[in-house]
C-alpha cells in the first residue's frame, strides 16, 4: 500500500479491496471508519465486532452505546468526530489482534489521521495505544495522560468494553472524557484549520 492518497475516499476504496491479511476472507464489511473527516477530535478503538462487520460501522454495539453516552458527557455526538479502530477488518471470534494483522492494517491507520488531521487522538484500550504510542505499558499505567506526539495530543483511555460491567471503569472513563472535553475546546473550530482541511477530504 505505497499510493498517494488525496482523499478518505479514496483510501476507503482501497481498504475496501484490501487481502494484505487473511480477515479479508472472513469478513462481512470492511469497517474504514465513521465521522467528519475533518475532526479535530478522533478515536482508534482495538478492531470490529460481530456487529460492526455486519454493519461496516465502528462502534455500533454494546460497546457502541456506551461510546455515544460518553460522548455526550461532553456534549458531542459521533458526526462530530472521527471514529475508526486498529484492524478493519473483524478477527474472528473477537479475539485479540495479532502482530501480523497490526502490521498489514497499519498503513491504513497512518493515511487515516494524516488525512484526518486531528488535535486530539484518543487511544481506546491496549492495543491501540501501544501501537500508537510505540509502547508495551498498559492501558491502567498511561490512560488519561496527554502526551505530544507530532502534531497530535494522545490521550489513551480504557476501552468502553471493559465499563459494561465494570463501575469504576465507567466513572474513570467519565472522568477522562471530561478532560478530553477541556482540551477540546481549547482547541479552535475544526473549520478554522490552517492546514485547509475541508472539500479535499470529503
Ligand atoms: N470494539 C472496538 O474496538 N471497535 C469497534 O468498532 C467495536 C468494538
Amino acid at each position: 500500500m505505497s499510493t498517494v492518497f488525496d482523499t478518505l475516499d479514496e483510501l476507503r476504496r482501497q481498504a475496501e479491496e484490501c487481502r494484505e491479511c487473511p480477515l479479508s476472507t472472513t469478513r462481512n464489511r470492511v469497517v474504514f471508519g465513521f465521522g467528519d473527516p475533518c475532526a479535530n477530535l478522533m478515536f482508534v478503538g482495538e478492531a470490529p465486532g460481530r456487529n460492526e462487520d455486519l454493519r461496516g460501522e465502528p462502534f455500533v454495539g454494546a460497546a457502541g452505546k456506551f461510546f455515544d453516552e460518553l460522548l455526550r458527557s461532553i456534549h458531542l455526538d459521533r458526526s462530530d468526530v472521527y471514529i475508526t479502530n486498529l484492524l478493519k477488518c473483524r478477527p474472528p471470534g473477537n479475539r485479540n489482534p495479532t502482530p501480523a494483522e497490526i502490521a498489514a492494517c497499519a498503513n491504513l491507520l497512518r493515511r487515516q489521521v494524516a488525512l484526518v488531521h486531528p488535535k486530539i487522538l484518543v487511544t481506546l484500550g491496549n492495543f491501540s495505544t501501544r501501537f500508537v504510542l510505540k509502547t508495551t505499558e498498559t492501558i491502567t499505567k498511561q490512560r488519561g495522560i496527554p502526551q505530544h506526539k507530532g502534531f497530535l495530543t494522545v490521550i489513551p483511555v480504557y476501552h468502553p468494553a471493559a465499563a459494561i460491567y465494570d463501575v469504576t471503569k465507567r466513572e474513570t472513563l467519565l472522568a477522562d472524557f471530561s478532560v478530553i472535553g477541556e482540551l477540546l475546546n481549547a482547541e479552535r473550530p475544526s473549520s478554522d484549520k490552517e492546514d485547509g482541511c475541508g472539500d479535499l477530504r470529503k
